[in-house]
């Protein structure tokens, strides 16, 4: 795909973002990061060609225009994500869904740029967390967020142009976000990327919640993990444990 395609492409999906999605909270991905087009752009420009007459691509088609970028991808999970995380309108076929009638496994299609994927707010996913249960949690935690302890209603302890309000942090982002597995949050603590992270009920780190961080480690970290899985697993090959 030629730039000057995706450049136009972009700015496209750009200009029905700013109009209808912008003030629903969807998230537009940036074009380029220092590694180039990021995957989250050349998605909705693959799947927005000939907007808006679009039609399903199979995840074979979608992943193989990925890799023309991104060569060590074999399985684009983004497009789905996509869709629940970010609030695009785009149907798959993987996911359980009452939009999904038409597709069949592994294919996806974007439907409009003019609305939200339904039921998107913009808000964590719903929790079962009780309003009373979270209402005394809270009140045990002296209102503080549990991680870097500032105060709701008050400046941000980092942030001081940022009032805090607390937000149900998942002390382990791989299991439900139930009683137990919650703890008051201020929002600068309680970004999406920390879901990379598993905390206490102190607000520590404790775990890796997300393998990915490990791309972002040092090489000699790396080497350091490697040598201690490798050891752990007798230098099987992990598709062999
Ligand atoms: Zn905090």
């Amino acid at each position: 795909m030629e730039d000057s395609y995706i450049e136009n492409q972009y700015n496209l999906i750009k200009e029905y973002y700013n109009k209808f999605l912008k003030d629903k909270n969807v998230k537009l991905p940036k074009l380029k990061s220092k590694k180039g087009y990021t995957k989250g752009a050349l998605i909705l420009v693959f799947l927005s060609q000939n907007y808006p007459n679009t039609r399903k691509y199979t995840k074979t088609e979608l992943t193989k225009f990925i890799k023309e970028y991104y060569p060590e991808v074999n399985d684009v999970q983004q497009a789905r994500h996509l869709g629940a995380q970010s609030g695009w309108y785009i149907i798959s076929g993987t996911r359980n869904d009452t939009c999904s009638d038409e597709l069949k496994h592994g294919e996806y299609q974007l439907v409009t740029l003019e609305t939200n994927y339904p039921g998107f707010t913009g808000e964590k996913r719903l929790d079962c967390i009780n309003n009373d249960y979270w209402e005394t949690l809270k009140a045990s935690y002296n209102y503080r967020c549990a991680t870097c302890g500032s105060k709701e209603g008050e400046p941000n302890l980092h942030w001081p142009n940022t009032i805090t309000k607390l937000q149900k942090g998942h002390m382990n982002p791989n299991k439900p976000l139930i009683e137990g597995n919650v703890i008051p949050q201020c929002e600068k603590c309680n970004r999406p990327d920390e879901n990379y992270w598993i905390y206490d009920k102190k607000g520590r780190v404790v775990k890796i919640a997300n393998p990915i961080i490990i791309d972002k480690c040092s090489l000699e970290i790396q080497k350091e993990i490697y040598s201690r899985l490798y050891k752990k697993f007798n230098g099987k090959n992990p598709t062999d444990i």
